[in-house]
């Protein structure tokens, strides 16, 4: 390794003519995705956040009988007074899951519960609240008056969901609308398709884990933390292969080992031109590199190829550019990989910028920001303030990125970015 190779300049960005466009290793990384292969059956409750592997059909009308709405009288919309009132006697009453089970004649009316199947002879409902009740010696009556519409507080059969209609398509993720969406059909067991597994280590000599004593320089691994937590929320298979030492020899056993059991492996840390940084060298040598420098801050050492069948992505150290690089880089392609039609999905909004952002033109920079609305209800965003890619905290404090453009400058208060959200309601 040469000198000047080793010693990085102050801004180690400029005058790096090897520094990938973000579009191109995005290009570059789609070029070697494929969705992974593999499907089970699962239970419903297994199934959620798993992707389709089928698509779901409806086999039954949902509601499944046309049923009233409100609790109230059910009565022939021909029995309605075309002016003042008229007078209905109760034949009986029809419950949710218990229906009436005679014909309901001109001249008379059913109690009925919200949910009942609407007797037989009836198609409209009136709410209890807006009719008369009376008795006489042969039972009950309802006297009701004007302003009703036939076919009112009705649901017809198959309003929610009709008989045959397509309802998700293969590829689409089960959350919790799509769970009891499935469940109200009465489909007990889906197929999904298998998740891919993806082994990930941290490197570095000064490495301890959570509960070890620390030796002077030493410090605690959290990538191993993050990395875990990011791919247990999107649903793959973590495999946690440890601390790899900055050791050639280690570094060499630890890609042969996770590249033979998983789909995709995960690294952090050595990825740069230092002399511990054997991750680039190792993918060259076991497998192929396709890029390793891209113009992105932070995450600019990002080594990425392919070692046999499995993808590999060598992460930076740096606790911040760990989450920047994993969330723009290898989320998206490992939903791809899942089989997920949300992968193109993942959403930026614009949003008034109410911080000062500096900016060099010729790479991406991700600000950790917060989104918010002001006194005026306007949505803002700012900085957390510090943007040093060690300091995980800020990205705690933060809700959202804000992605400046690889073209843009800096960016003056009050101006429009582009912000993506960390979380959604769901
Ligand atoms: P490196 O890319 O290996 O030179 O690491 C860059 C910086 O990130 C160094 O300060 C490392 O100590 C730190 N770092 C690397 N890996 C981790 C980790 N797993 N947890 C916390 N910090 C790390
Ligand atoms: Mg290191």
């Amino acid at each position: 390794m040469s000198e000047t190779q080793r010693k990085a300049p102050v801004d180690c960005y400029t005058g790096d003519p090897e520094l990938l466009p973000v579009v191109e290793a995005r290009a570059r990384i789609d070029a070697l995705l494929t969705v992974v292969s593999g499907e089970e059956r699962v239970t419903l409750r297994e199934a959620l956040g798993r992707i389709l592997a089928e698509p779901i059909v409806s086999s039954v009308n949902v509601p499944g009988h046309t049923n009233s709405a409100m609790d109230g009288f059910a009565l022939a919309s021909t029995d309605l007074p075309r002016d003042g009132t008229c007078r209905l006697r109760v034949l009986g009453t029809a419950w949710a899951g218990r229906p009436f089970g005679g014909r309901v004649a001109p001249g008379s009316a059913v109690r009925v519960m919200t949910g009942a199947v609407m007797p037989d002879g009836t198609d409209t409902v009136i709410m209890k609240e807006q009719v008369e009740e009376q008795a006489d010696a042969k039972g009950e009556l309802i006297v009701i008056g004007g302003g009703h519409r036939a076919g009112q507080n009705v649901r017809e059969a198959g309003e929610d969901i009709a008989l045959g209609a397509r309802l998700l398509d293969t590829g689409t993720r089960i959350m919790p609308a799509e769970l009891g969406l499935i469940a109200s059909l009465g489909i007990g067991e889906v197929r999904v398709l298998r998740r891919p597994r993806v082994a990930f280590f941290s490197t570095g000599d000064e490495l301890r884990c959570a509960g070890e004593t620390l030796a002077p320089g030493e410090i605690y691994d959290s990538n191993r933390y993050t990395l875990f937590a990011m791919l247990a929320r999107l649903g793959v298979e973590p495999i946690d292969m440890g601390v790899v030492r900055d050791d050639a020899e280690a570094v060499r056993n630890a890609f042969r080992e996770a590249c033979a059991a998983a789909d995709v492996v995960i690294s952090t840390g050595g990825a740069s031109t230092g002399e511990a940084d054997y991750i680039a060298e190792t993918l060259g040598e076991l497998g192929e590199v396709r890029f390793w420098r891209i113009a992105i801050r932070p995450g600019r050492p990002l080594a990425f190829g392919r070692v046999g069948d499995a993808l590999f992505f060598g992460l930076p150290g740096n606790p911040v550019a760990v989450m920047v690089t994993f969330y723009q880089f290898v989320q998206p392609a490992l939903l791809r990989m899942m089989g997920s039609r949300e992968a193109a999905a993942n959403p930026v909004i614009r949003a008034t910028c109410v911080s000062r952002l500096r900016k060099k033109p010729g790479r991406v920079e991700v600000y950790r920001a917060i989104l918010e609305r002001d006194a005026d209800g306007r949505v803002t965003v700012r900085s957390t303030g510090k943007t040093g890619s060690g300091l995980l905290h800020t990205m705690s404090d933060a809700n959202c990125f804000i992605l400046l453009p690889e073209d843009g400058e800096t960016v003056e208060p009050g101006a429009e970015v582009d912000v993506q959200p960390f979380y959604g309601l769901v």
